[in-house]
């Protein structure tokens, strides 16, 4: 009966938006308020996972278009902003490129020279078109065009879990959507959060870690859904450069975004890795500080690449000296 609220600690489990997923709470309502963080996971799922015919945004692709929710309203709009800031290298209408790869259904293979092109040519975010009428969004997708908010859904989520978790009057929880962390607070004891980077050539090693409070810590690389070409050989994973329609491959292995704003270290997570490793250092001197982001990147020969706002909280778990701010 003395013991204080915020000894009680709650986690749960659960597979959505195709990943597992885990979410953990401290303090007095730990059960109620990740409930209800799984509550909002699967409303989520239900409305933006292209994936499940009856989501909105396989109504959308369906249909060619239609009237927005608020959550795919503010998540498309969003995903624009960064389609326009990274020039392009961040492009919801990828999807029909992701379908001929095979990424989205697990049947893979590698589409001809003609297949692609003509895929290709339907991707373009710069050609949706969205109208405002009495308070609501729609949007418009010319003829063949069809979204996927993949790459951006679960940082959005995770954001909206925690302002779930905070209605419960939750100060400290972390979650985990299949490896994008996300923390809120500090632990119970008052330290900062300690999270881990996975290490993109080692399944069960660290590349580093990260000191954090309130923060999305979100990462993209190759290693997590890719296949390999019986034939060649040649390792192809899901993560793709829209103006090549191939698996991004300009220099780095794996890109982690930390920033308060989850959609957005989710989004860029995926730019900064289809930009490659000059265009992201360049990405990142204009935009970290103006935008809230701070970037861990590494490059195909290890070296590891460091934004100021993030230095000092870096965990060097493997004594690595390659490092750049
Ligand atoms: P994951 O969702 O596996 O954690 P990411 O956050 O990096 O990985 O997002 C990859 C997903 O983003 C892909 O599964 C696909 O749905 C989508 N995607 C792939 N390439 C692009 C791109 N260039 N622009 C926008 N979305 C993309």
């Amino acid at each position: 009966q003395n013991s204080s609220d915020s000894s009680q600690e709650y986690t749960s489990d659960v597979f959505a938006m195709d990943t597992y997923m885990t979410l953990t709470a401290y303090g007095e309502n730990a059960q109620e308020a990740v409930e209800a963080g799984i509550a909002e996971i699967q409303r989520l799922d239900d409305l933006l996972s292209t994936g499940k015919d009856t989501s909105e945004v396989a109504q959308i692709n369906a249909n060619g278009g239609g009237v927005l929710s608020e959550d795919t309203d503010y998540l498309v709009k969003r995903a624009l902003d960064i389609y326009q800031s990274t020039n392009g290298a961040f492009d919801i209408s990828i999807y029909p490129v992701m379908q001929l790869w095979g990424f989205t259904t697990g049947n893979f293979a590698v589409p001809s020279e003609s297949d692609l092109a003509a895929k290709l040519a339907l991707v373009d975010a710069g050609k949706i078109i969205l109208s405002e009428e009495n308070g609501q969004t729609s949007i418009s997708l010319p003829e063949g065009m069809e979204i996927d908010l993949g790459g951006i859904a679960k940082g959005y989520t995770s954001g909206r879990v925690m302002d779930v978790m905070k209605s419960y009057g939750i100060k400290s929880a972390v979650i985990n959507l299949g490896g994008n962390a996300h923390v809120l607070g500090n632990k119970t004891d008052g330290s900062q959060w300690k999270v881990g980077i996975q290490d993109p050539e080692d399944e069960n090693g660290y590349l580093g870690g990260v000191s954090v409070t309130d923060k999305a810590i979100i990462t993209s690389g190759g290693y997590e859904r890719y296949f390999v070409d019986k034939d060649t050989g040649v390792k192809y994973h899901h993560i793709i450069d829209p103006k090549t329609g191939y698996s991004a491959n300009n220099g780095l292995i794996s890109v982690t975004i930390v920033s308060a704003d989850s959609t957005l270290a989710d989004g860029l997570s995926t730019s900064l890795f289809v930009l490659g490793t000059e265009d992201a250092i360049t990405y990142c001197e204009e935009h970290c500080a103006e935008d809230g982001f701070d970037a861990i990147m590494e490059d195909e020969d290890g070296k590891l690449y460091i934004t100021d706002g993030i230095y000092d909280d870096f965990i060097n778990m493997n004594n690595n000296k390659n490092i750049e701010k």
